[in-house]
């Protein structure tokens, strides 16, 4: 049996510097990807292009996609991972806890993806994967910001799918357990303890974990998966 090489794509990983988006980026490269981070702060891993931008602000973003389309070629990958968190009870969330985790981790979303979508019409091809979380669809007391933001992208690519699906563009949703990154060494030791507690899998997950998971939706092999929920949690969020 014959096997023609995958094709190199140009891949954009929003928040690229840390944690998931990092291992994110640094998977794409070792698959032979010509790979651009987006960071407020900080670098990129060995082998892409770190461009500054933040995805609550769609002049940046806009900026962010000229150059890399300059520099590499029009983006043909899109991972939207930056995102917060502000984790507060109901009662004393503020407006600006919950406007500022959905403005970044929905809306930041929205832009990135809107700016993609330009280039990916143009190509007839492209692969936009959403990071969001197995709060999105199972709920966690204190995080009704983080959580709504979460499950917001799931309608988001599955409206981007029905939009887009005839163009050869699919959207997808990884949604991570709990990974183990500076966003959940944050959290108190109860809390990891609890969280442990209620894993099938029993254990927490690495950002290497996710970021194979993501890499493959990205694949020609994955061409007919669209609109799709993909967990990644060790069946912490069986039954969604
Ligand atoms: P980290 O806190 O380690 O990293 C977050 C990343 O997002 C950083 O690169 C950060 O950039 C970037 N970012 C945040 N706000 C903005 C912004 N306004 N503009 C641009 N970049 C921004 O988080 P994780 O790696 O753990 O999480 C990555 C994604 O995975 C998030 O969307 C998170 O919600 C999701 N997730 C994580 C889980 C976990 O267990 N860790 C579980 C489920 C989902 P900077 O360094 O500049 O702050």
């Amino acid at each position: 049996m014959s096997s023609t090489a995958p094709e190199s794509r140009v891949v954009l990983v929003t928040g690229g510097n840390r944690g998931i988006g990092r291992a994110i980026a640094e998977e794409f490269v070792a698959q032979g990807h010509q790979v651009a981070v987006t960071a407020r702060s900080g670098t990129g891993p060995e082998g892409t292009l770190t461009v500054v931008a933040d995805v609550t602000d769609a002049a940046s973003i806009d900026a962010a996609f000229t150059e890399i389309e300059s520099k590499l070629g029009p983006v043909e990958v899109v991972v939207a991972n930056a995102g917060i968190t502000r984790d507060m009870l109901l009662m004393r969330m503020s407006d600006d806890d919950f406007t500022q985790v959905i403005d970044t981790n929905l809306s930041g979303a929205f832009r990135v993806v809107k700016r993609a979508s330009k280039g990916m019409m143009k190509a007839r091809f492209g692969r936009i994967i959403l990071v969001s979380s197995v709060v999105g669809l199972l709920g966690s007391a204190g995080q009704v910001n983080y959580s709504a933001s979460k499950s917001g992208l799931i309608g988001l690519a599955r409206s981007l799918t029905r939009e887009l699906g005839s163009r050869g563009i699919t959207a997808n949703v990884v949604a991570p357990g709990f990974i183990e990154t500076d966003m959940t060494a944050a959290l108190p030791t109860e809390q990891q303890d609890a969280y442990l507690k209620q894993i099938p899998a029993s254990r927490f997950a690495q950002p290497q974990e996710v970021a194979k998971a993501i890499a493959w939706l990205a694949s020609d092999d994955a061409a007919y998966i669209s609109g799709a929920v993909i967990p990644v949690d060790g069946g912490l969020g069986m039954g969604h």
